[in-house]
């Protein structure tokens, strides 16, 4: 059986392919690009686990307190080497990445002190955390204040707007590094660089977390290379590398995590309790794949940005842009669009491929969200999934992939259903 005949058993036509095949024709030099920071990151990653002996005692289960955790200790000297930073705190207790960032502020915040976001408002999820949205137990609740300096109209930073709201009570800055879903660009790490610098110059000691989720690995630097203090994450986005089945990340100054690490058990406590329930190998082997694994998600995400180029729709970023992070927005412009889209992507999946995702009213969204998932590790969002909210441009944003072909697989059965549904007409060149 030839290829294509094989992808026809999965549901896509011969059309459909054939122009795949023409969009991948063009992207060979941006493929060998995104292979080669996987292949640094990679060496960097194994660099880490061999400098920290890590061997099969490392992946003993442990239950109860949890003192004398080698394979928890050791994971977490193997992130710091990885991240370039004093301490990490790597836990499957750290729940999920808004978990992993409210721990990583509250602790480093006291009554009295100022949050300032210079890149405009935080993650959704972060909204109730500091008490924009108000929550019981919100950083706001227990007396921590916020400033938000908005981006430029063109995205960038507003330098004098940062200047000036920086104050004698400022004490943590916030730096989003993905765009999320939002339509802002997403940072490099050379931009949030120079912007950890210009602040710090401004008032040297003040500490600088990163929201750190998505990027892991797009680049061969990461923020804690160009000054932050903190950088927290998920580890079920990048750096699980699709196998790690809960987690979250903290790794910064020995100082910040020693806060969070008491934050996150109790005052005292800190890194010594919190057993690892037998999840560590999964945690371990994730990060050793997780170089490669984004780099599979990157190629669908440049992939996906050139084929809906192509049939005329736009996409942030664009087919040509460089790259810091693994989301790729469509805008698809009608809700059938967006529908058959998802369908496509969940038809694509390994798992629940039979499901058919229908907007919803999900719970803080005002309006219908459709969203197309069928992954190993529920909710994972490095493996492939897409989402938007059913409202003018019809975005949806579209992440994730193991491997590169599956990611490609997912992006021709999102084609093949919009030209099934009538709504695109495929032209090879
Ligand atoms: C996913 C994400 C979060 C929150 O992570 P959860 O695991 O969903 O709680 C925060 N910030 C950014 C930029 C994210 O992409």
């Amino acid at each position: 059986m030839d290829m294509q005949s094989m992808y026809r058993t999965l549901g896509v036509s011969p059309a459909v392919w054939q122009f795949g095949e023409d969009v991948l024709a063009g992207l060979k030099a941006r493929f060998e690009a995104v292979d080669a920071v996987a292949e640094f990151n990679q060496a960097k990653v194994l660099s880490a686990l061999q400098k920290n002996r890590v061997s099969a005692a490392c992946f003993a289960a442990t239950t109860g307190y949890g003192y004398d955790d080698l394979g928890r200790d050791t994971l977490e000297k193997v992130y710091a080497d990885v991240f370039h930073t004093e301490a990490a705190l790597v836990r499957p207790q750290i729940t999920c990445g808004t978990h992993a960032l409210a721990t990583a502020l509250s602790a480093n915040l006291l009554p009295g002190d100022e949050l300032l976001s210079p890149v405009g408002a935080p993650y959704d999820t972060l909204e109730e955390v500091i008490g924009i949205r108000p929550s019981r137990c919100s950083l706001k609740e227990y007396g921590v204040r916020y400033r938000q300096v908005d981006l430029t109209p063109e995205g960038g930073f507003d330098w004098e707007g940062i200047r000036a709201a920086i104050n004698g009570r400022t004490k943590l800055v916030t730096i989003q590094r993905s765009k999320g879903y939002a339509t802002r660009p997403t940072f490099s790490v050379g931009q949030i660089g120079e912007l950890i610098a210009f602040i710090k110059s401004v008032k040297p000691g003040l500490n600088v977390m990163v929201d750190n989720c998505y990027g892991e690995f797009v680049e061969t630097v990461e923020p804690s290379d160009v000054g932050a203090d903190m950088v927290v994450g998920s580890l079920i986005k990048n750096p699980g590398g699709g196998l790690a089945p809960i987690g979250g990340y903290i790794c910064g100054s020995a100082e910040c995590v020693a806060r969070c690490a008491f934050r996150l058990s109790a005052p005292g406590l800190g890194q010594e309790v919190g057993a690892n329930l037998g999840l560590l190998p999964a945690l371990y082997q994730g990060l050793f794949l997780a170089p490669t694994v984004v780099a599979g998600a990157l190629k669908g995400a440049i992939f996906a940005a050139n084929a809906y180029e192509r049939l005329g729709f736009r996409v942030v970023p664009d087919g040509r842009e460089s790259r810091h992070d693994i989301i790729q927005a469509v805008e698809l412009g009608s809700e059938a669009a967006m529908t058959a889209f998802c369908h496509g992507i969940q038809a694509a999946a390994p798992v629940d491929s039979y499901v058919l995702p229908e907007p919803w009213p999900m719970p803080g969204y005002d309006s219908n969200v459709i969203m197309a998932a069928g992954a190993f590790v529920q909710g994972s969002s490095i493996e492939l999934s897409a989402d938007g909210p059913i409202r003018p441009p019809y975005a949806v944003y579209f992440q994730g992939g193991l491997t590169w072909y599956h990611a490609k697989t997912g992006i021709l059965m999102s084609l093949q259903k919009l030209a099934e549904a009538g709504l695109v007409k495929l032209e090879t060149r």
